[in-house]
C-alpha cells in the first residue's frame, strides 16, 4: 500500500494546487494522502472540492514551532480541522509569518539587498509567506544563483533570514494537535542537524509532551538513515510515519508516495488512522 503523510501545495511554498497534487496522487496508485501545507488548512479544505474518488484525504498540517532555539517542524494528522485549539493557533502563525516576513527583509535591508518584503508576497500572493518565496525572489533579482544558496547564505538555520521570535513553543504545537483529535509527528528529525544526544532529548521531550510519532523516512534519504531513525523512534516508544515531502517536481527531490511497508514490524500512524 502506497501512502504519503507529508505533502505541500501551492497554499504554502509547494507549486501545485490542491486538485492537481490529488489528481498526481491517484495517478501515482497513493490510498492515502495528507496534505501537511505550513502552518494552513488552506490546502487540505481547497481540496474538499476536488475529485476524491480512490484516495482517503487525512487532515494535515505541518507546524512550525521552537524547541531550544530551533525552529522544529511538527506534523499534525487525523484532527478536527475546525477544532477551535488548531482554528486559533493557525490564525497567530499566519499572524507570525506575516510579521516575521516584515523582519526578514528588515535584516536583508541591511545586508543590501532592499525591498525583499515587496518581492517576497508577489510570489508568495495568497500562500502562506515563507522563506522559499524569499529565496526565489533573490534568485529572480539575481542576488544568489540558486535557491540553495538562497538558503545555505541567508536564510537557513543559523542565518540571518532564519527568524524564529514569532514561532509557538514546541509545548504549544503539539498540545493543540491533540486537543484537537489528531496524532502529533515530530518530521524530519535529522534535518535539524542535532547531535545524537541532543536528538534524542527532542524526542523524549517530545513523546513527554504528548507526541506518538516520528518521520522514519521523509523525502528522499539513505537506507542507513531510515534504520537509524526506526531505533530512535523504538528507544523513545514513539510509531513511525512517513511521507515525501513533496513540494515540486525536482531532479533531487522524492516522488510523491511511501510504501507502507518501510515501517516493518514498527507501530505506525497508518494503522490508526485508515
Ligand atoms: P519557512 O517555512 O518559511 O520557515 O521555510 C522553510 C522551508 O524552506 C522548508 O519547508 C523547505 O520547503 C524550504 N527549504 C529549506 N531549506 C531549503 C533549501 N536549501 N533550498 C530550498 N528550499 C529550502
Ligand atoms: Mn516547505
Ligand atoms: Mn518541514
Ligand atoms: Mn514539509
Amino acid at each position: 500500500m502506497l501512502i504519503d503523510f507529508h505533502t505541500h501545495t501551492n497554499a504554502s511554498d509547494g507549486e501545485l494546487a490542491p486538485a492537481v497534487l490529488i489528481a498526481r496522487a491517484r495517478e501515482a496508485g497513493i490510498a492515502a494522502l495528507a496534505i501537511t501545507d505550513h502552518d494552513t488548512l488552506a490546502g487540505y479544505h481547497a481540496a474538499q472540492t476536488a475529485d476524491l474518488s480512490g484516495i482517503e484525504l487525512v487532515p494535515g498540517v505541518e507546524i512550525s514551532c521552537v524547541w531550544g532555539g530551533t525552529t522544529i517542524h511538527v506534523v499534525g494528522l487525523g484532527f478536527d480541522p475546525a477544532a477551535p485549539a488548531m482554528v486559533a493557533i493557525l490564525q497567530r502563525l499566519t499572524l507570525a509569518r506575516n510579521e516575521r516576513a516584515v523582519k526578514i527583509s528588515e535584516r536583508l535591508g541591511a545586508r543590501n539587498i532592499p525591498g525583499a518584503l515587496e518581492g517576497a508576497q508577489a510570489i508568495a500572493g495568497d500562500s502562506q509567506i515563507g522563506r522559499p518565496h524569499f529565496a526565489q525572489w533573490m534568485v529572480a533579482q539575481g542576488h544568489v544563483s540558486s535557491m540553495n544558496s538562497a538558503f545555505d547564505k541567508y536564510l537557513g538555520q543559523g542565518k540571518i533570514g532564519d527568524v524564529k521570535t514569532f514561532w509557538p513553543t514546541l509545548e504549544s504545537a503539539v498540545t493543540t494537535i491533540v486537543e484537537s483529535g489528531g496524532m502529533a509527528i515530530l518530521a524530519h528529525p535529522l534535518k535539524y542537524k542535532f547531535t545524537r544526544m541532543k536528538l534524542n532529548a527532542l524526542c523524549q521531550d517530545f513523546k513527554a509532551l504528548g507526541g506518538v510519532a516520528l518521520e522514519i523516512l521523509n523525502g528522499r534519504q539513505t537506507d542507513d538513515e531510515t534504520a537509524r531513525l526506526k531505533q530512535l523512534a523504538g528507544q523513545c516508544g514513539l510509531q513511525a510515519s512517513a511521507g515525501s515531502d513533496f513540494h515540486r517536481d525536482w531532479q533531487y527531490g522524492a516522488a510523491l508516495g511511501v510504501e507502507a511497508a518501510i515501517a516493518g514490524d514498527m507501530p505506525a500512524v497508518w494503522e490508526t488512522l485508515l
